[in-house]
């Protein structure tokens, strides 16, 4: 950044200082010429009034005599007869002179009375001013300056303009380093202060930028945590069946136990083995959805056919906890992965029967509404408290943890329903009444 505005800064200033270079060259050296322009003019009138070129027209002797008093200093006065030839050069030897007829400001002046031309010299950075005028007699006088090009003027000023280039790129430096300091500061401020909301950026201008970094900020943070947690939670969760099973097992090495006890032990170490299955292939399951780069085999399936399926399937688990199991419903296409949509359904039937009463009933019902396949699995369970509504959601989180694991359950059956729903965009709602029941419906 510091790079960018010190370049930015010196292409500017040299910009800057080039083209004013350029215009007061420019204007100067016109104001140069207007000014040499009127001197020869001034100069022309003056001699013309002294009369001493219509005196000495003529008078051979006379003539030389008092044209010689014209000294050859800067000024050159040349004078012309109406044929074009010269008849006096206050510089050179007129018999050296070719007719001067041919030149421009000499026909300017024998047609209108005055004339005047501007020709490069011999030496390139020189330019010759002439100017002349049709004296009384018809001859021509005409008085010429050298003066510089405005090319030779301007390379004269290059040591000047690189002097100030110089300077001035050196400013843009120190101003740029200054400037990038100034405008770094408060951002720096904002990232060494992202955990606290309230620092303000003094630029209006980022605050959608800092807002969008505190954020990211956060939700890393929280990402992390939920991570830490949930690591703390699987480690937790594992641990107690196996410490149960290895202090069954501990008992039977021991020959503790006999008859009896022993199958209640054996059906113990099964049990828990279970759960520790069920809670392995769950935490798969989700860190599986977690991977979201991971290609899903979406296709359009029916919803209503995979839920009878799923439906049917766990008829056997409702009768053995003497639940009733109803499924209606019409045909819904969904754009889905059959697996993943079959894994929720069952997580959600499973739920309505692992929390229902003796005698309960569990509906199943899938159907379009407004163009939009849903599917609501409704109990007569034991309901959720309307303050847990939004946490059951949430990895292992129970209502009551002693019938969650009593019934098999891992804690992470809704959590998986959620991940899956938003991988399907589809939408959860939750109803439910302590004690009369619970309806989840999934809307796609
Ligand atoms: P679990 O494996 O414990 O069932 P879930 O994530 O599926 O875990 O559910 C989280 C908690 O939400 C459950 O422990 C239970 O307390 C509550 N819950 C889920 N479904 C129902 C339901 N249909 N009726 C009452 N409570 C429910």
């Amino acid at each position: 950044m510091k790079k960018k505005i010190n370049i930015r800064l010196g292409v500017i200033a040299l910009i800057a200082i080039i083209t004013t270079a350029l215009g007061v060259t420019l204007a100067y050296y016109n104001l140069f010429q207007v000014q040499v322009r009127n001197d020869l003019k001034q100069n022309a009138k003056l001699l013309m009034e002294t009369e001493v070129f219509q005196n000495a027209y003529g008078q051979a002797d006379g003539k030389t005599e008092a044209l010689n008093h014209l000294s050859s200093g800067n000024l050159r006065i040349t004078w012309i007869d109406e044929d074009g030839t010269v008849l006096f050069d206050n510089d050179t030897d007129v018999t050296g002179l070719s007719n001067h007829l041919d030149r421009p400001e000499i026909q300017q002046a024998l047609k209108f009375g005055e004339g005047e031309s501007i020709r490069k010299s011999d030496t390139m950075n020189m330019s010759t001013f002439y100017y002349a005028l049709l004296l009384e007699n018809g001859t021509v006088l005409r008085v010429s300056t050298q003066a510089r090009t405005i090319t030779s003027v301007l390379v004269s000023a290059i040591p000047v303009i690189l002097v100030i280039s110089i300077f001035i790129l050196l400013v843009c430096i120190l101003l740029g380093h200054f400037l990038t300091r100034n405008l770094m500061r408060p951002i720096e401020e904002v990232a060494e202060n992202l955990d606290e909301p309230n620092t303000t950026l003094v630029y209006k201008e980022l605050e959608p930028f800092a807002d969008k970094i505190r954020s990211q900020h956060e939700n890393i943070l929280a990402a992390a945590k939920s991570r830490q947690d949930f690591t703390a939670n699987v480690s937790h969760e594992l641990k107690t069946p196996i410490t149960a099973i290895s202090g069954y097992a501990e008992l039977i090495e021991n020959q503790i136990v006999d008859g009896e006890a022993e199958i209640h032990i054996a059906k113990q170490i099964r049990q828990n083995s279970d759960r520790l299955l069920s809670l392995i292939n769950d935490i798969i399951q989700l860190s599986e959805l977690d991977h979201n780069e991971l290609p899903r085999k979406f296709e359009q399936v029916d919803l209503y056919s995979i839920a009878k399926d799923c439906v049917e399937d766990l008829r056997s688990f409702a009768d053995s906890k003497s639940v009733t199991l109803s499924f209606d419903g019409t045909a819904a296409g969904i754009t889905a992965d059959p697996t993943l949509i079959r894994e929720m359904v069952d997580n959600l039937v499973q739920n309505a029967i692992r929390y229902n009463k003796e005698n309960g009933h569990v509906q199943v019902f899938v159907t379009i509404e407004n163009g939009h396949s849903i599917i609501s699995v409704k109990d007569t369970g034991i309901g959720i408290p309307a303050d847990q509504l939004d946490r059951v959601f949430e990895r292992f989180y129970r209502v009551d943890k002693s019938r969650s694991r009593e019934t098999g359950g891992t804690g992470l059956g809704l959590a998986i329903v959620k991940h899956i729903a938003e991988i399907h965009s589809a939408e959860i709602s939750i109803n439910s009444t302590l004690g009369e029941g619970t309806e989840i419906v999934i809307n796609f």
